[in-house]
């Protein structure tokens, strides 16, 4: 497989997909510039060999030409963090995009206009009448698919060579994620930096497991993180369930959750779960504590109660201290870890601590020498508040993408350019 450190962009144009899906305020000022940032060294690599690059984004999820989605907005920011003049067309596929790509010299930059505009990236119909008969619905579909080849076939044509920096569109199979690779042989399409960092990241957890493995699944929903709960129930030591999901566990036991957020359709799952852990010898580690609400919100009365013994009318929007020891003892011995989401209301000051708790430990184990990987959007938030990212092995940038990669599939965007 070709790699980005062995490429000589020299006298070549690269195509590059990166994720500048950035979140801006109502004035179109940047919020958080990382995701940019983070695609600077792959982009920098291509111009100080040489060559020139059409990047390529999107922004949103625009259902057609949308003027707050237009990558226009942040096109200073990207010539100012990149250090050139980067050019822009307010077009992906026009005549005016193909001469402007053709035009550029060694070193130059030239942003496409968000590429989501067009439903050709995404390949899927768009502004299908509501009554819609099946035939018609599939017409549509065929009629995007014929013209997403075009689209491509026009991307991939800007280009000598493909460069995929996005790992947090990895997870789909769009034009310029995934279908664009096989416009160009193996020796010519490659990850960028930050999507190898990620790759590597992922295999590590999956594949170069040292012992004891933990992870800690907080976050909402038993129903969102079943897949990679079932995934890791056959490769973890430890799994320790935090957040929301504790008091489907604890419902599913006989206990009393109050107002909890609970999933009531899955109690059953939460026993098939806890037997699964059972039979392969996973240790699965509950909360025993709770730190509970008499309502919803940062400055509600609080107190601290065994996680089964919840009053009526309250509701548990952390774990306690007692929870909070044993996860961390737990984490403290782990040579490898998993972070994905919080084990409670973190939003909320008064209902942090447990996740801090967590956070601080697996900065422990990290210094004592073990791989820690934190991921999934409210994870890096959390990281983030508590100032933590710097102590941990890796933040990944990927949402969905990293959720998908963990349950065990085989990401589009990634099996495009390894194949
Ligand atoms: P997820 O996106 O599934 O990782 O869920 C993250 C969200 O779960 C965060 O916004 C947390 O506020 C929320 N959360 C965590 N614990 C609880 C809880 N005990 N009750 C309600 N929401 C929670």
């Amino acid at each position: 497989m070709q790699t980005i450190d062995n490429y000589n962009f020299a006298g070549k144009k690269a195509f590059v997909r990166v994720d500048f899906n950035v979140p801006l305020d109502e004035n179109f000022n940047i919020t958080d510039d990382t995701r940019i940032r983070a695609a600077l060294p792959t982009l920098k690599k291509i111009l100080n060999d040489g060559g020139s690059v059409i990047i390529g984004s999107h922004l949103g999820r625009p259902k057609g030409v949308t003027d707050k989605f237009s990558l226009k907005h942040i096109l200073g920011h990207v010539s100012e963090l990149m250090g050139v003049d980067v050019q822009f067309v307010n077009d992906c596929v026009s005549e005016e995009a193909a001469v402007k790509a053709a035009a550029l010299q060694p070193g130059e930059a030239l942003l496409l206009e968000n590429l989501r505009f067009y439903a050709e990236e995404e390949g899927k119909p768009r502004g299908l009448a509501e009554d819609a008969t099946e035939e018609e619905k599939a017409a549509a579909k065929k009629a995007i698919k014929e013209s997403q080849k075009e689209f491509t076939k026009k991307l991939a044509s800007y280009a000598d060579c493909y460069v995929n920096d996005a790992f947090g569109t990895a997870h789909r199979a769009h034009a310029s994620t995934a279908l664009i690779a096989q416009y160009f042989d193996k020796d010519n399409k490659m990850f960028g930096y930050l999507m190898e960092k990620e790759v590597k990241a992922v295999d590590k957890i999956l594949n170069d497991i040292q012992r004891p493995f933990t992870a800690i699944m907080g976050g909402s929903k038993v129903s969102s993180k079943i897949d990679i709960i079932q995934n890791l129930l056959g490769k973890v030591d430890n799994l320790i369930i935090a957040g929301g999901m504790t008091y489907t566990f604890t419902k599913a036991m006989g206990g009393n959750i109050g107002l909890s957020i609970c999933e009531a359709d899955k109690l059953d799952l939460a026993i098939d779960l806890m037997n699964k852990a059972k039979e392969k010898g996973v240790n699965l580690v509950l909360a025993v504590d709770a730190k509970i609400a008499d309502s919803f919100s940062n400055d509600a009365k609080s107190k601290f109660v065994p996680v089964d013994q919840i009053p009526d009318g309250w509701e548990g929007l952390d774990i306690g201290p007692e929870s909070e020891k044993i996860f961390a003892d737990v984490i403290k011995e782990s040579k490898t870890i998993l972070w994905n989401g919080p084990t409670g209301v973190f939003e909320f000051d008064n209902f942090a601590h447990g996740s801090l708790a967590v956070g601080e430990a697996i900065v422990e184990a990290t210094k004592k020498g073990a791989f820690s990987l934190v991921g999934g959007g409210d994870s890096v938030a959390c990281v983030n508040k508590f100032g933590l990212a710097d102590g941990v092995s890796y933040v990944s940038t990927g949402g969905g993408a990293l959720l998908e990669a963990i349950e065990g599939k085989k990401l589009p965007g990634i099996a495009a350019i390894e194949e």
